[in-house]
């Protein structure tokens, strides 16, 4: 069975709630601590082992207890993490994150091991035709462009999420074949200013001029609204659902995880896209990231006709 195999980010989210979030110099009394997986990495890991499909996270751990928190987590929810690695040179990714009573925050983010993610790390990986090799930019660029080279060289399936918005090569976008952004990531990454959240029209443009190869696929997310794809001259447009969303965190990893399990069980783009529209509609009604992300039954159970 193809698999999906993640290059990317594995942070620990250490989450505190307070009244208010404190000034300069000025220490304030929380009200609660939350520790929760995190990384764009490991999210989208979690989204495809949990979607059913076999996932393979490469990435890099501290030797601390975070690490050693989040390894075993990975491994719970069914990731192959022999490709993540365990540096005692950095300590564990860690997104340290202050939410005030208005739901505001303030956020530190140490890549830590992050960091330190390498060319070398994507040794003795294996790597398939079917395999669909997903990425994003909170890992170096030279672990992401080496992953997408091999991918290239055996013929799997490269998607990038270019998030954090981060100017990346033409030598590097060119091994994508599937981009997926959210809008602002799309304005950085295109130079352009954002175009208004209702107008499709623009946002394809704007997606299709970001193409740097006739066969790249270019979907922008669009919250609520849902998302859109172009491909060459073609452009498709997927409504988002309405539902009761609680807490958006995490969708965007969510709607990746459910395309790249799509396209390696070897749908149609057109109906991997309406999957993975469907899908992050249901992590937006729980709270999180890593732990809102749906099964595959859930999937069913609640949009039967995009998960059949
Ligand atoms: P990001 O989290 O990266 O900013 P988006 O906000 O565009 O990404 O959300 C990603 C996807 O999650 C959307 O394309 C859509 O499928 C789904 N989604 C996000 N917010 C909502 C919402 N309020 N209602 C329904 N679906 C949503």
């Amino acid at each position: 069975m193809a698999k999906v195999i993640v290059v990317g980010s594995i942070n620990m989210d250490v989450v505190a709630t307070a009244d208010r979030r404190p000034r300069v110099g000025e220490t304030v009394m929380g009200r609660n601590l939350g520790f929760f997986p995190g990384g764009k990495g490991a999210n989208q890991a979690v989204s495809t082992a949990r979607l059913g499909v076999p996932t393979v996270m490469v990435g890099k751990l501290g030797t601390d207890r975070f690490g050693d928190e989040l390894y075993a987590f990975l491994s719970g929810q069914g990731v192959d993490v022999s490709h993540v690695g365990r540096t005692s040179v950095a300590p564990t990714g860690t997104a340290v994150i202050v939410v005030d009573g208005h739901g505001d925050n303030s956020i530190v983010v140490v890549s830590g091991a992050n960091g330190l993610l390498g060319p070398s790390d994507l040794e003795g990986v294996d790597i398939e035709a079917d395999d669909v090799l997903v990425s994003q930019f909170e890992v170096p660029l030279e672990a992401v462009g080496a992953a997408f080279s091999l991918g290239r060289t055996v013929g799997a399936t490269t998607v990038l999420n270019p998030a954090p918005a981060t100017p990346a090569g033409e030598r590097l976008l060119s091994l994508v074949d599937v981009l997926v952004l959210n809008q602002l990531e799309l304005a950085a990454l295109s130079s352009e200013e954002p175009a208004a959240e209702r107008d499709v029209d623009a946002i394809a443009a704007a997606a299709t001029r970001l193409c740097v190869h006739p066969n790249q696929v270019v979907i922008v997310t669009l919250g609520a609204q849902g998302a859109v794809a172009v491909e060459g001259d073609q452009r498709l447009i997927v409504t988002g659902h309405r539902v009761n969303a609680v807490d958006t965190t995490g969708a965007g990893d969510c709607f990746v995880g459910g395309l790249a399990t799509q396209l390696a069980l070897g749908h149609e783009l057109v109906d991997a896209v309406r999957f993975a529209n469907a899908a992050a509609a249901i992590c937006v009604q729980r709270h999180g990231a890593g732990t809102s992300m749906p099964t595959a039954e859930e999937v069913r159970r609640n949009f039967p006709v995009e998960a059949a």
